[in-house]
């Protein structure tokens, strides 16, 4: 192990036990590799899944496994028809599973998240029995501020590359706090705690995931 993973492993233990008095479930893995055949063995044949097209849920090589797996997989980007799409986000929200990452984990356990539709924040906040989130140790943040911050200078701008936005952070690199109708901050959302025990799963990885 190298030093900043043995870095990142002493961190992971530390927002593992804060998530734990938050009702949330921490692990830690080195490699991308043993993580996703973690995850893949903790959820049963069969289990419907959902996601919302995470970055570090592709990265990690997750997405491809539960593609070559046997699971009733929920994409919302097999289809551009409105109304196929407009089924799959209400099949979504009652998925065994969901998946998604986390724009930032604070040392204390919080989760910071900013959504332009709502749908990704909407899940993780109530409707598919399980929320795995896979995240990169790049992710970890000292507090919600550090995380709002890095939501919306880190993570905001190459989305916004990705998804071609018309906002402040695709022209700048940084943050404009825009009303913009391509606006991908409309809901930021901080997750202090679940109300349900053991229901957000946080897989964190030693190696830099995602935006
Ligand atoms: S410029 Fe707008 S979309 Fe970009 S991070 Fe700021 S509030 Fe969000």
């Amino acid at each position: 192990m190298t030093h900043r993973q043995a870095a990142f492993a002493s961190a992971a233990k530390t927002i593992i036990e804060n998530l734990e008095k938050r009702g949330m479930e921490g692990y830690f893995f080195e490699d991308s590799a043993s993580c996703t055949d973690a995850i893949l063995a903790s959820i049963p044949e069969g289990s419907s899944i959902s996601w919302g097209g995470s970055a570090s849920v592709k990265e990690s090589g997750l997405m491809e496994k539960i593609k070559e797996g046997n699971y009733e997989l929920i994409d919302f980007f097999s289809t551009s028809d409105p109304g196929e799409r407009k089924k799959l986000y209400a099949r979504a929200v009652l998925a065994d599973y969901y998946l998604m990452s986390s724009n930032a984990v604070t040392f204390d356990g919080e989760l910071i998240n900013i959504d332009g539709r709502g749908n990704r924040v909407a899940c993780l906040i109530h409707g598919p029995e399980n929320v795995i989130m896979v995240v990169g140790m790049n992710k970890i943040v000292s507090d919600v501020n550090a995380g709002i911050d890095r939501a919306r200078n880190f993570a905001a701008p190459p989305n916004a590359k990705r998804l071609t936005r018309q906002t402040p952070c695709y022209a700048t690199g940084r943050c404009g706090d825009c009303l913009s109708p391509d606006c991908m901050c409309n809901q930021i959302v901080i997750t202090r705690r679940s109300g349900i025990k053991g229901r957000i799963k946080v897989y964190f990885i030693a190696e830099d995931l995602g935006y």
